[in-house]
């Protein structure tokens, strides 16, 4: 029998000496999962193209008290096999196995607005002239598959990390969590058709893998965020590289965000947490949108 106490936020949610990696984790939503783990007692690495990023993300975010650590465990770009090997490489000489791995890394793509007319000339003439395949093969190669090959290259360690547990119920103990977006649930192209076909396929992608690798004991879910301040929906961040993003801003899309504002770390933090410690979730999007999702039409 659980007894109540059992039941406390700070037991449920504890991932004391846990191993977590996040791609993408010096700024923006990748930041914020990292801070969430790390004050939760994880031991959270921190990989990106920008080393200095990382090593600024670390020393301002580390928290101060607990077994918690954000670790900037070196450069990777998620879109190159070699670069994640070594990195697989570098992870494996610092953990037995992986606990959680987080592929949040994520790039934006080319603009251009099918509502600039009715006009099926005009309309052809703006998407074709702003658009090129080099730029969708781009936001498809970092947004859908470098999320695949991440995962693979992981997948003998977070199943390592099933078979290691130490709580006894070890099945589904090692887990990945995909930040793919609202903008790939939603019929709205928002003037970027690439990045939201793109996070489309990263949802369905996430999917497939759940199902192919449950197998393996590894589960692997996603959170679809709406709008949160990071470098891609700013252009910028501050020496803490934490961004700001009003509420001007969001509300500012062409569509209703019934929150009328960005989400919060905290709310992000939730959703991290709770995807990570609960085995009895396997393929789940998690929306964290402000609502959004509620008033543009989806599926
Ligand atoms: P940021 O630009 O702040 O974060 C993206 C991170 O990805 C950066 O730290 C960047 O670091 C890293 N990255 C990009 N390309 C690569 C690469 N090839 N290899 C390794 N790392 C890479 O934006 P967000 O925090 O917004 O984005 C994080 C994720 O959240 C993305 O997948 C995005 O699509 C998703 N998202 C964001 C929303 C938002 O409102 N913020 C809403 C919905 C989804 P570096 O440049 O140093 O490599």
């Amino acid at each position: 029998m659980v007894g109540t106490h059992n039941l406390q936020a700070s037991k449920l949610f504890n991932v004391d000496g846990w191993a977590c990696l996040i791609t993408g984790g010096g700024t923006g939503i990748g930041l914020m999962n990292a801070q969430a783990l790390a004050a939760n007692g994880a031991r959270v690495y921190i990989t990106g193209r920008r080393y200095g990023v990382l090593v600024n993300a670390a020393k301002e975010h580390s928290p101060k008290e607990g077994n918690g650590k954000i670790i900037p465990i070196g450069p990777c770009d998620v879109t190159n096999k070699e670069s994640l090997e070594s990195l697989v490489h570098k992870f494996s000489s610092l953990e037995p196995h992986l606990n959680l791995l987080v592929c949040n890394a994520g790039i934006s793509g080319p603009k251009a607005d099918p509502s600039v007319s009715s006009s099926a000339k005009d309309i052809a003439h703006e998407l074709w002239t702003k658009e090129n395949f080099s730029d969708w093969s781009s936001v498809f190669t970092t947004n859908v598959s470098s999320v695949y090959f991440t995962t693979i290259a992981f997948l003998p360690l977070l199943q390592a990390c099933s078979a290691a547990h130490p709580e006894g119920h070890n099945h589904m103990a090692g887990n990945v969590i995909v930040i793919s977006s609202m903008s790939g649930i939603m019929r709205n192209a928002q003037k970027h058709f690439a990045y939201n076909a793109s996070k489309g396929a990263t949802v369905h992608l996430t999917k497939l893998m759940s199902t192919e690798f449950e197998k393996t004991g590894v589960r692997v879910n996603s959170i679809a965020p709406g709008y949160f301040p990071s470098e891609m929906t700013t252009g910028e961040s501050d020496e803490k590289n934490k961004s700001e993003l009003s509420d001007d801003k969001v509300k500012g899309h062409g569509h209703k965000v019934p929150a009328q504002r960005a989400g919060h770390d905290e709310e992000m933090a939730m959703a991290v947490l709770f995807l990570a410690k609960d085995r009895y979730v396997n393929g789940s999007v998690i929306c964290v949108d402000g609502g959004v999702l509620g008033v543009v039409p989806g599926n």
